[in-house]
């Protein structure tokens, strides 16, 4: 008989190990708690409307054709991508805003509108970040985070020093005006810290952004899952939705199986895809592997308030990626990580998926996605839901110059408690635990069990870090362990 599978969860990193390990041979099932599969990457379909209810920015195409080849097959052998033209806009105040195009000399006219001399600069910048992109993606990432030597490389060697420096000051010792400098310090949210702590190296993300560009695919970004689904299935995968996993049976420091609904699933490996705190919980103490008081000192990447809103009509003064910076990124980012509290004025960011993709609502009206980055751990009541949504959509209506609120058909909100309930996040947490230096590589938690030899780990929470490329990264490099540490009994 083949050897058995099972993993848990079918988000990003669940699917893509799925893939990797029923190539190499083995009998695969997914167990996945909710009813549909994707994880935080799943659809909301309502009245006419689809809204992707997590990720919307599609970053990095390279790392997603990378994977369709190891299979030897295309993204569009799944879905039609579409690189967004503008990329995004960012909001200062009222009318105010820069809109960021699909090519680099483009972006850099912008740049210079606002600060002499600074496309020059951004030049630079980008062709420093294109270095670290290529050297993160060909030396660094695709490590399974065992040894600080997976770090040590001829070329990393080389940019030692930016490991010890951060965004921030990269950033603000280039450029002084204040909309750039918020401009080049966001891509690297992604990966869930302030650009203050967020080494230097990782302008990587500049790089994916400018250099690389924004891109969509058509229906949106739960076309990936659908895609990961029918390549998993094309391999063999068998996935069980409906199916939470109450408990990982250990004998002896060998994982024998999972229980769902009762009922004893047993395999010869076990990889969870599921947040990494919350699977340990679904082991006997003896075999969790960090403390909680691990997990509490970690730094989290942010959780969100989201609404999916469907408008009557269309709007105006928006782009498919719309960012409202209008007040103080410091204020928030505090609210964020140094003192956890709603904040009072609070960042957001927009998605408008109906401006390119006439799949996401009816003719005539637009989708519309809010997000608030929030505290992972806050408080979490309707209340404070309808009095954030009130507050943005004012202040949406004032910096866009129209009025939307008479024409919302409907909203519906995903904050901490829905991020608890339906992922088993620890403290809400949407994107896991953020990329700081401490935090990096072989510092996050292990793809392998130190406790139980046949129990691995895959996703956000662990290398490389958060996001739909590094998930899908995650996924094959606990393949690659997996089939190195056990061989395929046939
Ligand atoms: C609001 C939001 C916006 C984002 N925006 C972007 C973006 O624009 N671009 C980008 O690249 N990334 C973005 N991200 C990050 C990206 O979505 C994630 O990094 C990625 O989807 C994580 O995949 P994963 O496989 O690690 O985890 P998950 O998708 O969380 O998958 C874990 C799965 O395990 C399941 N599970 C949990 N417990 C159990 C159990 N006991 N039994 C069975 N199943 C269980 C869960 O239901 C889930 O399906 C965003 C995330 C969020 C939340």
């Amino acid at each position: 008989m083949k050897s058995t599978v099972n993993i848990i969860g079918s988000g990003f990193s669940s699917l893509a190990a799925s893939c990797y390990l029923a190539k190499a041979g083995y009998n695969v099932t997914i167990f996945e708690k909710n009813k549909t599969i994707g994880g935080r990457a799943r659809q909301l379909l309502k009245n006419g409307f689809t809204f992707d209810i997590g990720p919307t920015w599609y970053w990095m195409p390279d790392v997603f054709e990378r994977f369709f080849s190891d299979f030897d097959k295309k993204p569009s052998d799944y879905y039609t991508l579409e690189k967004l033209s503008p990329a995004y806009s960012v909001y200062f105040g009222e009318n105010d805003f820069i809109t960021i195009e699909d090519t680099l000399e483009k972006i850099k006219k912008a740049f210079e509108k606002e600060e002499k001399g600074s496309s020059k600069k951004l030049n630079k910048f980008i062709n420093k970040a294109k270095s670290n992109y290529d050297i993160a993606i060909k030396d660094l990432v695709y490590n399974p985070g065992v040894s600080p030597l997976e770090l040590i490389t001829p070329a990393t060697i080389k940019k030692i020093n930016q490991f010890f420096s951060t965004i921030k000051k990269d950033v603000r010792k280039e450029f002084k005006n204040e909309r750039l400098v918020k401009i080049l310090e966001f891509p690297v949210l992604f990966l869930g810290a302030k650009p203050s702590d967020t080494p230097s190296f990782y302008s990587f993300m500049n790089y994916a952004d400018f250099g690389l560009g924004t891109f969509h695919p058509k229906k949106g970004m739960y076309q990936v899952i659908l895609a990961m689904e029918s390549l998993a299935k094309e391999l063999g995968v068998t996935i069980n939705t409906n199916s939470p996993i109450e408990k990982i049976i250990v004998e002896n420091g060998e994982a024998k199986g999972l229980v769902s609904n009762g009922k004893t699933y047993k395999s010869n490996i076990i990889v969870s895809g599921a947040d990494y705190h919350h699977t340990e919980t679904l082991l006997d103490k003896e075999f969790r592997q960090y403390s909680e008081n691990y997990w509490e000192k970690k730094t989290f990447a942010p959780s969100s308030l989201l609404f999916y809103v469907g408008f009557d009509k269309k709007l105006i003064n928006v782009n498919h990626h719309t960012l409202f910076f209008d007040v103080d990124f410091d204020v928030h980012a505090e609210a964020i990580y140094d003192n956890p509290k709603w904040p009072d004025n609070p960042l957001f960011y927009a998605s408008f998926p109906s401006k390119t993709d006439s799949n996401s609502a009816p003719e005539g009206k637009e989708a519309g996605i809010f997000l608030i980055p929030l505290a992972p751990g806050l408080e979490d009541t309707p209340e404070l839901r309808d009095l954030y949504f009130n507050k943005i959509i004012s202040r949406f209506e004032n910096l866009t110059s129209q009025n939307v609120k008479k024409d919302i058909i409907f909203k519906e909100s995903f904050c901490l408690n829905d991020f608890i309930k339906d992922y088993n996040s620890y403290k809400g947490n949407a994107y896991g635990m953020a990329n700081t230096l401490m935090q990096t590589a072989f510092l996050r938690p292990k793809l392998k069990s130190k406790l139980v030899t046949n129990l691995f780990f895959t996703g956000q929470l662990t290398v490389p870090g958060p996001g739909v490329p590094p998930s899908l990264i995650s996924g094959k490099l606990v393949a690659d362990l997996v089939t190195k540490h056990h061989s395929i009994l046939v």
